[in-house]
């Protein structure tokens, strides 16, 4: 859509210049709008600095050296400065660059409109003038041609006049070439028809007249013709200018001014871009501003904030104010009152009493905000709050309860020398006055409540419950645990109160938990203990164990675990399944996981905890309940290795003594060499025999796992191995002995297999024989838990001569591969100590047994014994007898010698 043939016509051309003066003003508008632009920018730029400025003016306070969120907002501020200079520099090009190129293009605009417009004037103007002149033409044509008639008219008139007729018509034609005829005019001829040559002249008929008529005539023909002949050339050149005008000059003109005016454009376009890049708050060099001011926020760092201002401040921990009972004070008391101590007489009775229900009421209604508050989640503040609270009302109930465990149960003292009477009560009721004995001896406890104890009716509404004797709580105070006291921490639970059990802790922390068990309680809190010492630290405690310990959500332990060569601690938590989390290490050599560090590792478990802090944001877990060491996890440093009595697969096995009990035992020892998973190997023989409990079952004591090397600590069974002893006593074994040793394997086989434990290892290298040669079963480190047990990777280290076909083939073992087994022991305790299949290699054996061959009876063997045997040994298990079967007839063969 060009100008050229769309914008000829008079109202286009006068759009086009409207539309451009429009244009010009839109040019004015913006120079207008670019300048307040500058102003906005530069007063916007000069309040950033300003700010900057002011917000760089906390940076002089000292307090806040080396804090990083002052660096940072330092940084900040200098970010904003520089926002406010790039501003004003962008406003400065604005106005020096682009401002000027719209004033230019201002001018050009101007100028190129007026070009057009007298351009324009210039072609229409000519074709106007040339288009007057063929009308000035014409009328002057139309003049001449009015004369011409009338010249001709006159001329026909005088002809008439002289010869009667109307001239011919060649006369007209020849009027202009007649030739001046010889006739003189003088010689006064008349006779025009005489003269026949001669019509015109003065010798001719018409005379004289005739002549200027004629001539008259003649001329006006004569300008007629030449103002035809003009008019033609003028319509011929107006004709080629018109078209001209319309086909060529005014498209041109049209052409050339739009491409002038599509120029200006390019030109605005790029004025416009210039001004959105320099206006533009996200453009480059913004962005490097705005990411410099958050690269300046990286610097803060939590647990750095502080450090400088910590170090720099450091007091000595503040000392605790003693407040002390000044002893003069009762100095005159004749000791009925002691320093520090509550005195409990018939005078105080009452009071005592009333003041420790009060207490107690107090202690329950706050436990029970504290479980609500524990419940809501709510801040720290508040459960602290409530918390010290807690301990006062303990501290208190504590003295109360002190003063009434040291007056025992039987009489109350008298207060005063003096016989009570209403006048001396000294404020008592009536009532306490009645109930109370007026003078030794005391009165018996029945007077007071019938059959209770003075103490009983004391402790009314909540009794004092005793905690329970546990090797766990060996830092109770209860004097029955056996264990060492340990003043640091006291346990009080409170009856019937539904609240939680309540501990204090040895740095005067009362925890509250709603699920908290009292036993586990006590391991929580001290700073003092080394780590190893914390009874929910579990040292290097496998991961299947720590996860069968952590049954609950907010259950936790501590452990050790090797990666990569390194020992890591780990917190493993029951929270939405089991979650472990490695505690890490700062530089400064404190301990952490998202929130504070702290100097130990307790303080750390201490704050998890107290704080009801997720130990991660990610995870979410919360700890609540410590789970302590169980009862068979014992401290390494409680076991004293005495001498090797044999060697293992994991290790050597030593007679050892425990430092706690004095008590001798065996401990089998894991090479610290051993790979993980082989230590988790090791550690099974533990995990099933811990729950077994037999006579002829070897006993687990407990796992050393709080330190490299770990041990199994089992009761020592002095006479050692049964294939040893067997080797040993050969020629004094006598057939009595040897089906009792039978009998006995039996029974613990009978045990196990009530217990769906397969032992997979019946030998009588895997016996062990204790005092009066009783034999218990040993080596469970490749027993399974189950009813049935498929071998699925492989069957390396295979007792091949020991094991039942159907385990051999296709790795299936149940109780009655135990069976076949306890055959080959039975058979090796007859043998005394032989090797079974003797003189056939492993392969050999197993395929003869497969073709159906079976051991003879070694020699002196009972019949009865042999055909047991047999049975054992029957190639479908479904044919076995079960162990109860084998001990009622091993039994029943043993009655025969008792
Ligand atoms: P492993 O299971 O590692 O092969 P064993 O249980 O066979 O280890 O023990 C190796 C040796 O240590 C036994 O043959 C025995 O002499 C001795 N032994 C193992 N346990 C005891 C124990 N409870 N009392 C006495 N000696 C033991």
């Amino acid at each position: 859509m060009g100008f050229s043939t769309n914008l000829q016509g008079r109202a286009a051309h006068e759009a086009l210049l409207s539309r451009q003066d429009a244009e010009l003003r839109l040019l004015e508008t913006m120079r207008r709008c670019i300048t307040n632009k500058i102003k906005c920018d530069r007063d916007y730029a000069m309040a950033l600095t300003t700010v900057a400025v002011q917000g760089q003016k906390i940076d002089r306070a000292d307090e806040l050296a080396g804090s990083l969120v002052a660096q940072a907002w330092k940084g900040m501020m200098e970010e904003l400065e520089n926002a406010g200079k790039l501003v004003k520099s962008n406003a400065d090009l604005v106005e020096k660059e682009t401002l000027d190129r719209l004033n230019a293009l201002c001018t050009e605009k101007r100028k190129a409109r007026k070009q057009y417009q007298e351009e324009h004037n210039r072609i229409s103007q000519q074709f106007n003038t040339l288009t007057e002149e063929v009308i000035r033409k014409k009328s002057d044509y139309q003049k001449h041609l009015e004369f011409y008639r009338l010249m001709r008219s006159r001329f026909e008139e005088h002809y008439i006049k002289c010869f009667g007729r109307k001239p011919k018509p060649s006369t007209y034609l020849n009027f202009g070439n007649r030739q001046r005829c010889s006739h003189p005019v003088s010689q006064g001829e008349t006779d025009y028809q005489n003269c026949k040559n001669c019509w015109g002249c003065s010798a001719g008929r018409g005379g004289r007249k005739l002549d200027d008529v004629r001539d008259k005539y003649q001329r006006a023909c004569r300008k007629l013709h030449l103002v035809h002949n003009e008019y033609v050339l003028l319509l011929a050149e107006a004709e080629e200018h018109e078209r001209d005008f319309r086909t060529v000059l005014l498209p041109t003109l049209l052409h050339q001014h739009q491409t002038v005016l599509e120029g200006f454009i390019v030109s605005w376009r790029s004025i416009m871009r210039e001004l959105a890049r320099l206006w533009n708050f996200a453009s480059h060099q913004f962005s490097e501003v705005n990411t410099r001011t958050e690269g300046h926020l990286e610097i803060i760092k939590t647990t750095e904030e502080y450090k400088d201002f910590t170090e720099k401040n450091k007091t000595q921990p503040t000392e605790p104010v003693r407040l002390c009972f000044d002893p003069s004070l009762v100095d005159d008391t004749s000791g009925k009152l002691l320093a520090n101590q509550l005195t409990v007489d018939n005078l105080t009775v009452e009071w005592v009493r009333s003041r420790m229900v009060d207490l107690e009421v107090k202690l329950k209604e706050c436990q029970e905000k504290q479980a609500a508050l524990h419940l809501q989640d709510t801040s720290d503040v508040a459960m602290h709050e409530l918390r010290a609270e807690n301990r006062r009302l303990l501290r208190q109930l504590d003295v109360i309860k002190k003063a009434l465990n040291d007056l025992g149960c039987e009489e109350l003292p008298v207060g005063c020398d003096l016989p009570l009477d209403n006048s001396l009560d000294n404020g008592q009721d009536n009532h306490t006055a009645d109930i109370l004995p007026p003078k030794r001896p005391s009165l018996p406890n029945t007077t007071l409540t019938g059959s209770s104890s003075l103490v009983d009716i004391l402790r009314k509404p909540f009794r004092r419950k005793s905690v329970p004797s546990s090797p766990l709580i060996g830092r109770s105070e209860d004097p029955s645990s056996g264990v060492g006291l340990n003043d640091d921490v006291t346990i009080v639970a409170i009856e019937p109160s539904p609240s939680p059990p309540t501990l204090i802790v040895p740095d005067n922390t009362t925890l509250i938990n709603n699920s908290i068990n009292v036993q586990s309680l006590s391991v929580i809190g001290s700073s003092t203990r080394s780590l190893v010492e914390e009874e929910w630290f579990h040292g290097v405690l496998p991961r299947e164990e720590v996860v069968r310990l952590l049954t609950k959500e907010g259950d936790f332990l501590v452990r050790e675990t090797t990666r990569n060569d390194e020992n890591q601690t780990v917190l493993s938590v029951c929270w939405g399944g089991h979650k472990h989390f490695i505690v890490q290490t700062t530089t400064e050599g404190q301990y952490r996981f998202e929130g504070p560090a702290f100097p130990t590792i307790q303080e750390l478990i201490m704050f998890q905890y107290q704080s009801n802090l997720p130990v991660t944001g990610r995870s979410g877990a919360i700890l609540k309940q410590p789970i302590p060491r169980e009862r068979w996890e014992l401290n390494n440093d409680d076991v004293i290795l005495l001498e090797k009595i044999g060697r293992g697969n994991f290790g050597d096995v030593y007679k050892a003594r425990l430092r706690t009990s004095n008590q001798e035992v065996a401990v089998k020892t894991c090479r610290m060499t051993v790979p993980d998973e082989h230590k988790r190997k090791f550690l099974q023989e533990g995990r099933i025999l811990k729950q077994y409990d037999h006579p002829n079952i070897v006993k687990l004591i407990g796992i050393c796992v709080q330190k490299q090397p770990i041990m199994i600590v089992m009761e020592l069974v002095a006479g050692g191995s049964l294939l040893t002893f067997l080797r040993n006593n050969a020629s004094t074994l006598t057939q009595k002995l040897m089906l009792f040793m039978c009998r006995d394997a039996a029974a613990g086989m009978r045990y196990l297999e009530s217990k769906n434990c397969i032992h997979r290892d019946l030998a009588a290298r895997n016996c062990l024989v204790a005092t009066e040669n009783s034999v218990k079963i040993s080596d469970f480190g490749m027993s399974r838990e189950e009813e049935e047990y498929i071998v699925s990777d492989g069957m390396k280290q295979i007792p091949i001569k020991w094991t039942a076909p159907e385990a051999l083939n296709y790795g299936k073992y149940t109780s009655l591969c135990d069976v076949w087994s306890y055959g080959v022991l039975a058979w090796e305790i007859f043998a005394k100590g032989g090797t079974p299949y003797p003189g056939l290699t492993n392969s050999k054996a197993r395929e003869k047994i497969d073709s159906g061959y079976r051991m003879p009876a070694p020699e002196g063997t009972p019949d009865e014994m042999y055909r047991l045997m047999l049975r054992c040994w029957e190639y479908k298990p479904e044919s076995r007898p079960h162990f109860d079967q084998i001990f009622s007839v091993v039994d029943a063969l043993c009655s025969s010698y008792r």
